[in-house]
């Protein structure tokens, strides 16, 4: 064969390879709810969500942001229908379940929800009002809106982990993901002290889905004490092992024991924490998250890295150090939404937030948050705060052409991420 066909018909499988991998991938959208998680899995055929939480007061309210993300989600993904095939709640604490009335609300629908089954906690009202839905919609006469259910306990789930077709409803042809569940409520004490015992914590849903061979874990907010447990319990399995791990807690100090981070062995990591700079009660701020030490103890553990990035790391309560991430960590507190993307041979990367359907509020957006648009680094961040305290609010996406630095290049580039 002549040397330039050869070459044509390389070109033209290697383009049908890549046409085929755009088919076939697993999305994670960490969506920034502030203070919490929230986190909605994309597969080709179907969208899961784990949590939704999380931050609610004066400059944050995440219950909007969460539906802002799902209608935008759902939008680009039409072929959906506003369907979440399952909602996992890992645990019935407020920065897991606020946002529960949003994706009870029409357009969205959920077919299946799985939780630890408790009915107590600060997030009690989200979980109670998932539960009852199911219920309910279990009651009436329509089958059409049966909603799957599973409450589980620890002793329910074997050394395989737990599986059936509530906790993994989605059946994608090609590649069909694995979704499993590893713990979940202690019905009996394992033999902790009464505090950690009461702790809603180390009763979250550990949740683990794969893709082929990419793998994908979510502790909730399980701390050392149920970790032991979970790691003696899949001793000698590799259902702990994951590429990419949503850091536990978090980011808090007792989320993420090296025996944990040992057994997972993550290429990268995604935290759920909100801006440092919301200086409030029951934020990122008040809890000094994400905690110093795991931000070493993951920086010394992943095996990506990402480029060099200035961060703010918790040493206590309302305190931060400099800190400079160079492994493979994105934070909603630092980058807004995160979305990575992993094909079915366990390749992971990271997609850039400004492709992510989300819209920054012009007026309200903090630093951090205006640094996440197309074409604004941080003297232009800075340059649109200064403007609307001297000036006010935007009244008009057109009026950040008064913004010194900003022209209407830019402005193009940013009026599909910006609202007022
Ligand atoms: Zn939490």
């Amino acid at each position: 064969m002549k040397m330039k066909n050869k070459i044509t018909i390389a070109f033209i499988l290697a383009l049908l390879v890549s046409v085929l991998n755009i088919k076939a991938q697993m999305r994670v959208h960490l969506i920034n709810v502030g203070q919490g998680s929230a986190t909605l899995i994309e597969f080709p055929c179907a969208a899961i969500l784990v949590d939704a939480g999380g931050e609610s007061n004066a400059l944050f309210n995440s219950s909007d942001s969460l539906k802002t993300y799902l209608d935008d989600f759902f939008e680009r993904r039409a072929d959906l229908n506003h369907t979440l095939q399952c909602v996992y709640l890992t645990h019935p604490h407020k920065d897991h379940t606020l946002g529960i009335p949003v994706i009870l609300q029409s357009p969205f629908v959920i077919k299946n929800a799985v939780t630890d089954g408790l009915e107590e906690g600060s997030g009690k009202s989200g979980q109670i009002k998932l539960h009852r839905a199911a219920q309910d919609a279990d009651e009436n006469n329509d089958p059409n809106d049966d909603i799957g259910f599973e409450a589980l306990t620890t002793a329910e789930i074997g050394s395989s982990g737990f599986t059936n077709a509530v906790v993994d409803p989605v059946n994608c042809s090609g590649i069909n993901p694995v979704i499993k569940i590893l713990w979940g409520t202690s019905a009996t004490n394992p033999g902790w002290n009464k505090t950690a015992f009461d702790n809603e914590n180390n009763h979250s849903l550990v949740i683990r889905i794969e893709y082929g061979t990419s793998s994908l874990i979510i502790t909730g907010d399980l701390e050392d004490i149920a970790q032991s447990n979970l790691i003696a319990k899949y001793n000698g399995t590799n259902l702990l092992d994951a590429d990419v791990y949503l850091v536990g807690h978090h980011g808090s100090k007792n989320g993420s024991s090296l025996n944990l981070l040992n057994k997972i062995t993550p290429k990268m990591a995604l935290i759920g924490m909100g801006d440092p700079n919301r200086k409030l009660s029951w934020t990122a701020w008040d809890y000094g998250h994400p905690n110093k030490g795991i931000l070493d103890r993951l920086q010394n553990k992943l095996t990506e890295t990402r480029t060099s990035f200035h961060v703010q790391a918790g040493t206590g309560k309302r305190t931060f150090v400099d800190y400079i991430v160079s492994k493979a960590i994105y934070a909603t507190g630092w980058e807004h939404n995160v979305l990575l993307e992993a094909d079915a041979a366990g390749n992971w990367h990271k997609v850039e937030s400004f492709l992510v359907p989300s819209l920054v509020n012009i007026n309200t957006a903090t630093l951090t948050e205006l640094q996440t648009l197309p074409g604004i680094g941080a003297i232009k961040a800075q340059a649109i705060i200064d403007f609307r305290t001297t000036h006010g609010n935007f009244t008009s996406i057109d009026q950040l052409d008064n913004v010194p630095g900003i022209g209407p290049v830019t402005i193009n580039l940013l009026r599909p991420y910006v609202r007022l």
